[in-house]
């Protein structure tokens, strides 16, 4: 095992013991998985997410067939494929259900984004709903391509929501920062509910494009990915709040 691949099982370990901790994970629920060249390392089914270990992890090549590990392959694995397909500086994909994004997935409610200026700029000014589907159903590829075109989180209805980044931690706070923002919502609406930010702000915070998906651990042809109107740098969200509130007054 390489040193970059042992890296990889610990982030994924120390990763969905996060989602557990956190309360975006019960029973069995939630997947993880991070490309392995052209094969996923990725959380085996029916585990807590609490309790998974390196050693637990599986190997699963392009065919969902299992070539390393003791333990099975989890049916959800067609929507991290799909995710992976869609775009090559994905280096992970987290899929879990996180209470208060969950709400916004199976009640239908709209989520209200952009409702706070932050977000447009780490997320961009879209969170996509992927309609219910099955994970063998023959149109969820395309929707997530289409979704993934748009974001790097989903909104899964019926369901729950997928993440994707570069890193797990890339992912992980993306993933955090939806949940967030769902709570607020919920908050809100015993305020009179949140409002939407004036377009012309949207559109000069988003202006400059979504943070890119850093590939720690994936091959090196992923570095040369450039999501459409994506930055190559990490935007410092103050300043660009900042220049952005300015240029409207
Ligand atoms: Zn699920």
């Amino acid at each position: 095992m390489s040193v970059c691949e042992e890296t990889l099982r610990q982030e994924l370990v120390t990763t969905s013991r996060r989602l557990w901790k956190s309360g975006w994970v019960a029973n069995h629920d939630g997947n993880l998985s991070a490309r392995l060249g052209d094969n996923l390392l990725c959380t085996p089914t029916a585990v807590s997410k609490g309790d998974v270990r390196p050693e637990w992890l599986i190997v699963v090549d392009p065919d969902g067939d299992v070539i390393q590990g003791t333990r099975r392959s989890f049916s959800e694995l067609k929507l991290h494929r799909a995710a992976y397909n869609a775009r090559p500086d994905i280096g992970v994909v987290i899929h879990a259900h996180p209470p208060s994004a969950t709400a916004f997935a199976v009640s239908g409610a709209d989520l209200g984004h952009p409702f706070m200026a932050e977000p447009v700029v780490t997320l961009g000014p879209v969170i996509p709903r992927i309609p219910l589907m099955l994970p063998g159903d023959p149109d969820l590829p395309m929707a997530i391509e289409r979704g993934l075109e748009q974001a790097d989180v989903l909104i899964l209805e019926g369901h729950g929501v997928l993440a994707v980044g570069g890193s797990f931690e890339q992912a992980v706070l993306r993933l955090e920062l939806l949940e967030h923002l769902a709570k607020i919502a919920l908050a809100a609406r015993t305020l009179g509910g949140t409002k939407p930010l004036p377009e012309a702000l949207v559109g000069t915070l988003a202006a400059k494009g979504r943070p890119r998906s850093m590939p720690d651990h994936t091959p090196s042809d992923a570095a040369a990915y450039s999501a459409p109107s994506a930055s190559t740098e990490r935007p410092d969200l103050s300043s660009l709040v900042a220049d952005a509130l300015q240029r409207l007054r």
